[in-house]
């Protein structure tokens, strides 16, 4: 019998699972590499390591108490040297002891989903109104060619980190007040990751991803608006390590229109006409989204009127249909009158009986002044 298992964890022999596993897990704390790194110690690691696989394991723990080594037995352990690559079974174990449930967290990985990214896209009203397609020229990351996101050099790859063993973080004993403080933090040699690339990429630097120009066609629907955001899933930035894109937003800007004014999926816009025009009524000309149309001005129109044109407004962006074009009118008064012009005008002003019209108020503004009349007069 070469060695004495349970002196090497302090433990009788008739300990319980739970004591063996409260002995191992003190001793791990004490004697792991990395807090106590120099060569002695991790020998006396490989002790206990040896010994806790034996004593944990009943059927080894048997086999023992009879007189064998089931380390030789079994031809695995070998004396339970690799703590990494052997003794995976008590490998939970010291993490447990270390970190509670926090063992689980392991390294982090190298590949992670890539950023969404955001365009502005300009488009006239016309296209707001119908739909369009575009073709958008985009600057993101894309997976890198050379190493496919691996980030490492042809024919090299990536290793496990060695100041970590690819847990990707490092613990850090303290004594206190309150006695030994274990704390952990992300490894300094891998950042975390785990594994380190020896040789990087030459094309992307290790990031696993390039920066690249591509031409998009972007289907624009009938009805967006200043704002809108066309969402393209998956084409936006690679993440690093080759990770999943992110997605592409396409935001519209809508340019201003000569004469129509959006307001919601309805357009408005002012036509000015001469007084005589608005008594007698009218057509005019209007250049609308659909093409060339005459506006019916009635005889007798009011400045301030308007007329609407159903359905010649902006596509409703959901459940179809359109908003409407609405001509608002504007009379214009004659200013600079010739002599005959002025007779003929104080003649139809005399034949309307107007020569001293009454001027006549709006309710609106009546209402207004009795309210502010109320307000000083605190009502
Ligand atoms: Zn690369
Ligand atoms: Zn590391």
């Amino acid at each position: 019998m070469a060695t004495d298992y349970y002196a090497v964890l302090g433990v009788r022999r008739d300990a319980s699972q739970d004591e063996i596993k409260k002995a191992f897990r003190r001793l791990a704390r004490e004697l792991h590499p990395d807090v106590n790194p120099d060569p002695k110690t991790q020998e006396r690691f490989k002790e206990i390591n040896a010994a806790y696989e034996v004593l944990s394991d009943p059927q080894k723990k048997q086999v023992y108490d009879l007189g064998g080594d089931p380390l030789s037995a079994s031809g695995g352990g070998g004396g339970a040297g690799g703590f990494g690559a052997g003794g995976f079974g008590n490998f939970s174990d010291i993490m447990d002891a270390f970190f509670g449930n926090a063992a689980q967290r392991g390294p982090r990985s190298r590949t992670r989903r890539g950023q969404d990214a955001m365009i502005r896209l300009e488009i006239d009203l016309n296209e707001a109104a119908f739909g369009t397609t575009k073709d958008i020229q985009v600057d993101t990351a894309v997976v890198c060619n050379t190493c496919s996101g691996e980030g490492a050099a042809p024919g090299t790859s990536a290793q496990t980190c060695d100041m970590c063993r690819g847990r990707g973080e490092v613990s850090q004993v303290t004594r206190s007040f309150l006695g030994q403080v274990m704390t952990s933090r992300p490894c300094p040699q891998c950042q975390g990751f785990g594994t380190v690339v020896p040789t990087p990429c030459p094309e992307c630097a290790g990031d696993g991803r390039i920066r690249s120009r591509r031409t998009l066609t972007v289907k624009i629907p009938a009805g967006v608006d200043n704002g809108t955001r066309i969402q393209l899933a998956g084409e936006g930035e690679v993440g690093p390590g080759g990770g999943p894109p992110g997605d592409l937003y396409v935001e519209i800007h809508e340019l201003p229109h000569a004469v129509f004014q959006r307001r919601g999926d309805d357009l408005h816009c002012t036509v000015t006409i001469p007084m005589t025009a608005a008594a007698l009524g009218t057509k005019c000309p209007l250049e609308t989204l659909d093409g060339l149309e005459e506006i019916d001005i009635r005889p007798g129109t009011q400045s301030g009127q308007s007329v609407p044109l159903h359905g010649r407004g902006i596509t409703h962006l959901r459940g179809g249909g359109r908003g409407d074009l609405i001509v608002h009118v504007e009379v214009m008064t004659p200013s600079k009158l010739d002599a005959e012009q002025e007779r003929l005008l104080r003649e139809l002003s005399k034949l309307r009986g107007e020569e001293r019209p009454l001027g006549q108020f709006q309710p609106g503004q009546q209402g207004l002044f009795s309210r502010l009349k109320d307000a000083f007069n605190g009502r």
